[in-house]
């Protein structure tokens, strides 16, 4: 353990809060309904292993992300998810997305991350207005 100080610096820095995320309006008309964290390995629709399902119901989404990762990669994961959700889900989702596959919705989050910063509900919403998804 170091200092007291340094314990509360860190505290304060970086604590992405999930229950923060959910039920709040995003761009595109969806909204988080639940974020839960496993131990449990997960899969990709092609079977590889995966830190995040989302599974898109109507215009909610449930996301379980793999528990313990490092804060960055946290936040990584929740830009791509939604990001790749909302393109998903979207009847008509913005020509930017289009063309994404998976390495380019990572290198979309990525972005995002270097760009806005540690995802919040804000900031997702930067990130789906910037690729063009509408509406609150
Ligand atoms: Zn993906």
């Amino acid at each position: 353990m170091g200092s007291a100080r340094c314990g509360r610096f860190g505290w304060l820095k970086v604590v992405i809060n999930i229950n923060s995320f959910l039920n709040q309006r995003l761009a595109g008309a969806f909204s988080i309904a639940e974020i839960a964290l496993t131990d449990d390995p997960l899969a990709d629709a092609l079977g590889r292993e995966a830190v995040a399902q989302t599974r898109i119901l109507g215009r909610e989404l449930r996301l379980v992300i793999r528990s313990g990762l490092p804060e960055r990669e946290l936040s990584i994961t929740l830009y791509h998810e939604i990001l790749e959700a909302a393109t998903v889900a979207s009847s008509h989702p913005p020509q930017s997305v289009l063309g994404l596959n998976e390495a380019g919705f990572e290198a979309a989050a990525q972005r995002a991350h270097e760009t806005w910063g540690e995802a919040s509900v804000e900031n997702l919403n930067r990130m789906l207005q910037f690729h063009g998804f509408r509406g609150q």
